[in-house]
């Protein structure tokens, strides 16, 4: 007897982060495309994930926890990391809310910086430019040129906000170690988000050996052969495979949701190895 291939996408952003469409949006979307499971993973929150469920609950779509967190390695390199099945938000919350915090420290640090290179530009410019987001460069690179400051970003990003140039100022930030605790204390499995031709397999092990739960295998940036190699990585290192689209609410092109077939049998194993590690605390 055949079965008919149940899909699901473990990787999606909403207005929650830089998403296009909002939560509840996201799950009617996955409904339409025939998805039985999704993950919400907007970038650095958890806001979209009550919304998200709650629509989930009304149009029959599972809905897991997740969030997508941006770690850097020893050597200073940036690495995303999917935290899936989050059961307890409040020790993450919290700590993202610390980020958040920081990054809004660090625009007032910019711009007495740019105050003192005699840029006039105020604050209250760029908080307003932000709204409720999490303060970045480019909504300070944003405030400039509508104050007529520069012309465009690049000119921004050139004069002042690129690294180490005169209003550059370091962001807080995540190191992998603790992203994966993180994750791991809210009861979820930390993902090694889109590896690509960077994930090889020395940095999959070095990282597996910090707490690294799975990799993501299927993802639009990866080419066919990533996917073969992954997978297969996957496999002998006892990793979890991971799939999703990375959908930011584009209604075509390669980020379309739920264009990834990633299996239900993908979810089943992560769920499968999250009971076991419950079951090991109860006995531990
Ligand atoms: P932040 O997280 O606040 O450090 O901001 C990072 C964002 O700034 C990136 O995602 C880009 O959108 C933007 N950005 C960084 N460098 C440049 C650059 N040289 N030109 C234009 N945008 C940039
Ligand atoms: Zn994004
Ligand atoms: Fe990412
Ligand atoms: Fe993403």
């Amino acid at each position: 007897m055949s079965v008919a291939r149940r899909f699901v996408d473990l990787h999606m952003h909403s207005t929650a982060s830089d998403g296009a469409v909002a939560p509840a949006a996201v799950v009617e979307a996955a409904r339409n495309a025939g998805l039985i499971a999704i993950a919400l993973t907007d970038h650095d929150t958890l806001a979209g994930i009550p919304e998200a469920r709650a629509a989930g609950d009304r149009l029959g779509v599972r809905v897991i926890a997740g969030v997508e967190l941006s770690a850097v390695d020893a050597a200073g390199y940036e690495t995303h990391i999917l935290g899936l099945h989050i059961a307890r938000p409040e020790p993450l919350q919290h700590a993202l809310d610390v980020y958040r915090i920081a990054r809004r420290d660090r625009a007032i640090a910019i711009v007495a910086r740019l105050n003192e290179l005699g840029v006039a530009l105020s604050l209250d410019a760029v908080f307003a430019e932000a709204g409720e987001a999490a303060i970045g460069r480019p909504h300070v690179a944003r405030a400039l040129v509508a104050g007529g400051f520069a012309s465009d970003h690049r000119e921004v990003f050139d004069r002042w906000l690129g690294a180490g140039r005169a209003a550059f100022v370091e962001k807080r930030r995540l190191a992998m170690a603790e992203a994966f605790a993180l994750i791991h204390e809210a009861g979820g499995l930390a993902i090694y988000a889109h590896p690509g031709g960077e994930g090889s397999h020395e940095r999959i092990v070095a990282l597996a050996a910090l707490g690294m739960d799975g990799i993501e295998v299927r993802h639009p940036g990866h080419a066919a052969a990533d996917i073969q190699r992954l997978g297969a990585l996957a496999e002998q290192l006892d990793l979890l495979p991971s799939g999703g689209s990375d959908w930011h609410g584009a209604p075509s092109g390669p980020r379309t949701i739920g264009n990834m077939d990633v299996p239900e049998e993908w979810l089943e194993r992560q769920e499968a190895r999250l009971r076991a590690r419950t079951a090991s605390e109860v006995l531990a």
